[in-house]
């Protein structure tokens, strides 16, 4: 039965379905409200999923987000998935609702999921979970699609309707807004880091201006005052040239070159770059590399310059006299040939507190930060650019003892 009332607010006379979906049209305001002042990230995606649910009546929702910088689409909140397991789901575009919602912009309901050929079934296959039924809507600001928002199982047995894709449609345009505004939170945070670093050699370089005016200084402080502001220019360059790397970077703005080439002879190419800068303080690089091949498929500029940043930092980093070794070989990864790169050094070692903050911005280890150069953007660099190529960058380290990072790059 189906019962008239009127609105408090607007005096239309209302049946209950009416009442209904006003009540829940206002509790999304209330749900906007609330995430347009949310700029953390991951309490803002959880958030928009306990409101997927909740204004959908849905026993799971998930957010995937496509990457900027590899134009993967992958999970970025999904309560039902384990927290270690959900960062590693690349979702295949051309085989999945999710995909198909991201590259068609428009919703998509599925009533029975067991029917449908282009669910991607692997996820229910790893975390034992069953899904019935799909609503999946397009995540978009200025109109480009950022990702999906999918709500899963309608509670009940009953089926999403009309009602639900546009409430979750509604949602999702909010979401959206609310995820990139939290984006550009973080990166005008970053700019004022960035302004901060900055600060450091603008104020030495002023300072040792102001020493050279005066007239009764001797010659050998003029040398030292003038190779003072040679550093810190040089600082300032490499600030700017790896603060505009790593923005682009972030952005999903830079180009990848891609070209196939032999791994090997670019380790080695790199190595010989640095061999001047070792031999100087007595270190000894070793290769024990096989006279294998490993082709990769990738910007060679750019993994050029993760290669010279861990053998760069292996060199900063270790004792006079210490030792590197580089290695490269094969191996495995879900099944796909990887080859894996390591570079050991024998220098001051990580702690493990320290390890967990290595590939943050700015980050510098506070007892060697002062005897060496550096602006601790090389490894988020690093990090960016092996990720952007579908690989990955870790390290090992014993204090003391010394350091050996790794990087895996997909076999061509
Ligand atoms: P930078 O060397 O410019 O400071 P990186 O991002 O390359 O920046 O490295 C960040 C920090 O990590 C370094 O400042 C240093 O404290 C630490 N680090 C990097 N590589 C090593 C290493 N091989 N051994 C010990 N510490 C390292």
């Amino acid at each position: 039965m189906t019962s008239n009332r009127t609105s408090p607010s607007s005096g239309i006379q209302l049946s209950d379905p009416g009442r209904q979906l006003l009540a829940r049209y206002e509790r999304i305001i209330e749900i906007s409200q609330q995430l347009a002042s949310t700029l953390d990230h991951v309490s803002l995606l959880r958030r928009i999923v306990s409101a997927a649910m909740e204004l959908t009546d849905s026993e799971t929702a998930s957010i995937l987000l496509l990457d900027p910088s590899t134009g993967e689409l992958r999970f970025e909140m999904a309560p039902n998935i384990d927290s270690g397991y959900v960062d590693s789901i690349v979702v295949p575009m051309d085989s999945s609702i999710a995909g198909w919602v991201v590259t068609h912009g428009e919703a998509r309901v599925i009533h029975d999921v067991s029917k449908e050929p282009s669910f991607f079934r692997n996820v229910d296959e790893q975390i034992n979970f069953t899904t019935r039924n799909i609503l999946a809507v397009p995540m978009r600001t200025h109109n480009k699609v950022i990702g999906a928002l999918e709500a899963l199982n309608k509670r009940g047995g009953e089926r999403y309707d009309d009602g639900d894709v546009k409430i979750l449609a509604t949602l999702a345009v909010q979401a959206a807004i609310a995820i990139e505004n939290a984006r550009l939170f973080q990166q005008s945070d970053f700019m004022a880091e960035m302004v901060h670093e900055l600060r450091t050699p603008l104020m030495a370089l002023k300072t040792s201006t102001v020493l050279l005016l005066r007239s009764d200084l001797p010659r050998e402080k003029i040398n030292d005052i003038v190779s003072t502001m040679q550093g810190e220019t040089e600082r300032l360059i490499r600030l700017t040239s790896d603060f505009l790397d790593l923005a682009r970077l972030e952005s999903g703005r830079t180009r990848l070159e891609v070209s196939q080439f032999d791994l090997t002879i670019l380790v080695r190419e790199c190595i010989d770059i640095v061999t001047h800068q070792a031999e100087a303080r007595g270190i000894k690089i070793t290769i024990t590399i096989s006279d294998e091949q490993f082709e990769v498929e990738g910007d060679r500029g750019k993994i050029k310059q993760v290669l010279l940043n861990l053998l760069t930092n292996a060199i900063k980093y270790n004792r006079d006299h210490g030792e590197i070794v580089v290695n490269a070989y094969r191996s495995l990864r879900h099944d796909e040939p990887f080859v894996e790169i390591a570079v050991s050094d024998t220098g001051f070692g990580i702690s493990k507190e320290n390890q967990a903050h290595l590939f943050e911005k700015f980050f510098r280890v506070a007892s060697t930060a002062n005897h060496t150069t550096g602006t601790g953007l090389g490894l988020l660099i690093a990090k960016r650019i092996i990720e952007s190529h579908k690989g990955l960058i870790w390290l090992e380290s014993a204090e003391g003892q010394g350091s050996t990072f790794f990087i895996t790059l997909p076999l061509a």
